[in-house]
């Protein structure tokens, strides 16, 4: 039987080893999944609303030893782990309020005795194949209302948060979801390619735009649906109207929270050059006071990167910046292990992959700017399109600037923000399809349209 080392971002050491998938466990789990998938869909959706509201519960129960699994094997500091948790209830709660509703059979016509329907039926049997850094959330936007449009999911969590996967399928079976209904599959990118072999009815996929690119053209042909999630470049432009010191304090969280390892975080910021140095000086002391250790402790903000070979992509953005002309005003280096010291570079441009490619880490360019117009075109000087923010007293200008931005999200003096009110999204090569929004509920599902007339 495989096996999946796990290994701790923060020590670099050993913490467990799991029993791992290979393909003729992925095609067995495949045909169990198929055959109980039907049953599934049969549930009541009352029951099926119970069977969530019941694991949402247990979700809640264990917060804290779930946050230590996460920041075991993700070095994700503890209280952001928390507050993974936490903010992972209300998307529940969400998806319980709203599913009914947008699931409800639409009675769109009744003439003459010829009625017309349209229902929502479940997509069948779908794999979601799913990304680390944010695993309660990016997998919770599949499974969760996937689940309650009575699908049946094989679950391939990232082998960087593998044991939060199985937490996952112990709290969904716990709270009654089926064991063939809801199947974790272990293991790294082969475990994935075995399970895009299977005649699965949906492939959700949510990861890098590398991967992404594979799992399109390794699906291609196949009458299936496809949505990916990928990576950002987020832009962040400030304009000469903010409140510096608030503006700088909010973006730099948005950078460097979760260590730069969010799909949308910050990963470029414009500033109107009337304000540039005091932008820049109030947001360097601001990172400055971000503190770094071990992940395990309250007070660290900044953990180790989770992935180790990730530092040498940081290590080469910032030399290819450096030696473009780029000044470091603070980090720049690797620190023990996988650690990236936080770092802020000025005097950067668009030749420089910092500015253009995704850095999913500690690191962040600043870039001086003459008018609205010069930042919107930076700001869309990118093959990625997730979030964009404008941070202004105007909200006028704001929405003039953002309706020309190509992103799935735009954010008005926020940014680095989710809503389960809202759709996610991105254009270009951050991906295809979108979760969350009652648009994310439709989405594991089918239209069939009736046409009934009476005899
Ligand atoms: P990744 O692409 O390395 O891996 C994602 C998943 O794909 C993992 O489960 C991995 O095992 C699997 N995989 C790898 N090769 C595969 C293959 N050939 N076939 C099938 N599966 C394969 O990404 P990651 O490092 O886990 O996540 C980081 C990336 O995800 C970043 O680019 C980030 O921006 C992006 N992300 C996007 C969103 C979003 O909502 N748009 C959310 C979170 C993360």
């Amino acid at each position: 039987m495989a096996r999946l080392k796990v290994t701790s971002p923060a020590t670099g050491k050993p913490i467990a080893s799991l029993e791992a998938d290979d393909a003729k466990s992925v095609k067995a789990k495949y045909e169990a999944a198929r055959a109980a998938q039907a049953k599934w869909a049969r549930v009541p959706l009352k029951k099926r609303l119970a069977a969530i509201a019941e694991f949402r519960e247990r979700v809640l129960e264990q917060v804290d030893p779930l946050a230590k699994v996460l920041t075991s094997e993700t070095g994700k500091p503890i209280t952001q782990a928390r507050n993974e948790l936490k903010g992972f209830l209300p998307r529940i709660d969400f998806f319980l309020a709203e599913t009914a509703k947008t699931l409800k059979p639409e009675k769109v016509s009744k003439a003459a005795g010829m009625e017309e329907v349209i229902s929502h039926e479940p997509l069948g049997v779908i794999a979601n194949i799913s990304a680390w850094n944010y695993p309660w959330f990016v997998g919770g936007n599949v499974f969760v209302p996937a689940l309650l449009a009575g699908n049946a999911i094989l679950y391939k969590p990232s082998e960087y948060a593998a044991m939060t996967g199985l937490e996952i399928a112990r709290l969904l079976h716990e709270s009654g979801i089926p064991k063939d209904v809801f199947v974790p599959l272990i293991g790294a990118g082969d475990v994935g390619a075995a399970l895009l072999k299977q005649p699965v009815d949906g492939v959700f996929f949510t990861g890098s735009y590398a991967t992404g690119k594979k799992i399109a053209q390794s699906v291609r042909g196949r009458m299936l649906k496809l949505q990916l999630e990928l990576g950002g470049k987020d832009p962040v432009y400030v304009c000469e109207d903010v409140d510096i010191a608030k503006a700088a304090a909010g973006i730099a969280d948005g950078a460097f929270y979760n260590t730069g390892q969010s799909c949308c975080s910050v990963e470029r910021i414009y500033v109107r050059d009337s304000i540039f140095p005091q932008f820049v000086k109030a947001f360097v002391d601001e990172v400055k006071t971000y503190r770094a250790g071990d992940p395990l402790d309250d007070a660290t903000y900044i953990g180790p990167l989770t992935r180790a070979p990730q530092v040498k992509v940081l290590e080469a953005q910032v030399a290819d910046a450096k030696k473009k002309g780029a000044k470091v005003l603070t980090g720049g280096k690797r620190g023990k292990g996988s650690r990236f010291e936080p770092t802020v570079l000025v005097d950067v441009n668009h030749k420089m992959a910092v500015m253009r490619e995704e850095s999913f880490g500690p690191v962040i360019g600043l870039m001086s700017v003459k008018d609205d117009a010069e930042a919107q075109r930076l700001m869309n000087d990118t093959d990625y399109g997730l979030t964009a923010g404008v941070y202004t007293t105007d909200r006028k200008r704001a929405e003039r600037i953002l309706a020309g931005v190509h992103a799935g999200s735009v954010y008005w003096n926020c940014c680095d923000r989710v809503s389960p009110r809202l759709p996610w999204s991105g254009v270009g090569h951050s991906g295809v399809g979108l979760t969350l929004s009652t648009y994310g509920i439709e989405t594991f599902t089918r239209l069939k349209a009736w046409h009934l007339r009476s005899p």
